[in-house]
């Protein structure tokens, strides 16, 4: 089951849900909830501001590399580093950010965010893992909570 936010050629903003994700929501405050964050990534430009800091960690470690003498492979090989930890620095910030906005959307057209959020608790918890790309489904649900209690 999953949803992700992309975009097409023209550069025009896509939502998917994969047909497991529909089958296993089990009212549509879930589904609602999923696409109000989803919606939340494009609306807060979180795929452009993830390439920018994928290109700014391959430089930076690019450079570094070249600085204390990396040949050709070792700074190819840091450049890669930099990116994926450039993209990820932030991806759990993006998530949370994404959840209170994705909350705002949903409760603005007339679900129950915290009902949809309820989503979170059936899919396994991705922790804390370091450069992991999700926060913990704690953060997640606390975060709608308190999103919804600044507009109830
Ligand atoms: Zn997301």
């Amino acid at each position: 089951p999953n949803a992700y936010q992309t975009l097409d050629s023209a550069g025009r903003p896509i939502i998917a849900f994969t047909l497991p994700l529909i089958a296993e929501a089990r009212n549509a405050d879930e589904l609602a909830f999923v696409m109000g964050h989803e919606a939340a990534h494009h609306i807060a430009s979180h795929i452009p501001r993830q390439q920018q800091e994928a290109t700014t960690g391959a430089l930076i470690l690019g450079v570094l590399t070249a600085a204390t003498g990396g040949d050709e492979t070792a700074i190819r090989t840091a450049q890669n580093l930099g990116g994926t930890i450039g993209a990820r620095r932030y991806a759990k910030d993006y998530e949370l950010e994404a959840d209170a906005l994705g909350t705002i959307l949903a409760w603005d057209a007339g679900y129950d965010p915290e009902r949809g959020a309820a989503f979170f608790a059936r899919i396994p918890d991705p922790g804390n893992r370091f450069l992991g790309t999700h926060p913990p489904n704690a953060a997640r649900i606390d975060t709608v909570r308190r999103t919804l209690a600044s507009l109830q």
